[in-house]
């Protein structure tokens, strides 16, 4: 590992989401050229949640810029789990929709872990599939949930080969610990999974050359829990009122991460702003992901 710069340098989601979405472009370019074929994504919006509402439009704007076909069904609120499963059937059968991606939270009476297991697994774009998550546990070729992916792409292109590094991944949420602690071991990575019960847990993390928090805990981590030099992710998305009296006022949060980044950022040697890091990588992945499932279900590659 490199030694600590002081203070940490940012890697920036913005530049490399941009970057992964660009390649995404090409290749949507090529496959429409060489093979007449348009990756499609579909995404189910059910409700009002109006931060599901811009992480739905971001979606769809993006899989049209980069030369989708995109559709976007916005359901309303009462929408019943039955109607929901018989959209997703019919999407599932959609020769035009290689990618399905149902918005979550899900209103309270539907059943999120029904709706994910109805998506056929190889338009599963959200990697959540119980098909999907085997796969991957297993070592084989899956859709990958597509943060902890994300996370991989920042990793890779900042540190480049991530063999023998101690990653610590703190969280292990279905949507990003977990997977991701898969897919560090998958790149050779000695990997800690660390959680709400783990033991002494500032100094589980200072054993990490790699540090990932998806906690959802306003600014837990802070920089003397970090070993000097490491690389930090922060997942976290926290919204916290703003510490000045008039913003606050003004009734809008402010949105922090799991990791405390002012001390942090005087120890790590990289580190992920948020907003700004790895939320920007997550639709890129989807896009990814979207003409993943395309390639295969066109048998232009193994699934
Ligand atoms: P989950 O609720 O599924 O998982 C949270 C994990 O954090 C659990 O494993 C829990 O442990 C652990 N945890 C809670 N408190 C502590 C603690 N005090 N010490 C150690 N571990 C703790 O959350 P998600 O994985 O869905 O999300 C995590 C964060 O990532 C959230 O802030 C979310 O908003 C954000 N997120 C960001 C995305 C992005 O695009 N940037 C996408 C998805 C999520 P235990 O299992 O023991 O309960």
């Amino acid at each position: 590992m490199a030694e600590p710069a002081s203070p940490a340098k940012l890697i920036d989601g913005k530049v490399y989401a941009e970057r992964l979405r660009g390649q995404v472009a090409e290749e949507v370019t090529r496959l429409r050229r060489e093979h007449g074929l348009q990756p499609g994504l579909a995404v189910v919006l059910v409700g009002e949640d109006p931060a599901s509402q811009i992480y739905v439009r971001s979606k769809g704007e993006h899989s049209l810029a980069v030369g989708m076909h995109s559709v976007i069904h916005r359901l309303p609120e009462d929408t019943s789990q039955h109607e929901l499963l018989r959209l997703v059937a019919e999407l599932n059968v959609d020769p035009l929709i290689h990618g399905i991606l149902v918005q979550v939270p899900l209103p309270a009476h539907i059943d999120e872990n029904a709706v994910a297991g109805a998506i056929n697994p190889d338009k599963d774009v959200d990697g959540l599939h119980v098909v999907n998550a085997g796969r991957l546990a297993s070592g084989q070729p899956a859709l990958t949930p597509c943060t902890p992916a994300g996370c991989m792409f920042l990793l890779r292109e900042t540190l480049g080969d991530l063999t023998g590094l101690r990653a610590v991944v703190v969280g292990r949420g279905r949507l990003v610990g977990r997977p991701l602690a898969q897919l560090l071991l998958q790149a050779d990575c000695t990997v800690t999974m660390a959680h709400s019960r783990t033991r002494d847990l500032p100094a589980v993390c200072r054993e990490g050359d790699i540090l990932v928090a998806a906690v959802g805990r306003p600014r837990m981590i802070k920089g003397d829990w970090i070993k000097p030099g490491a690389v930090v992710i922060d997942v976290g998305i926290n919204r916290v009122p703003f510490d000045d009296p008039v913003k606050a006022a003004a009734g809008r949060p402010k949105v922090v991460g799991d990791i405390d980044f002012k001390s942090a950022s005087k120890v790590a040697g990289w580190i992920t702003p948020v907003p700004g890091g790895v939320g920007l990588m997550t639709v890129a992945v989807l896009l990814q992901n979207t003409v993943t499932a395309a390639r295969r279900q066109a048998g232009l590659e193994a699934a």
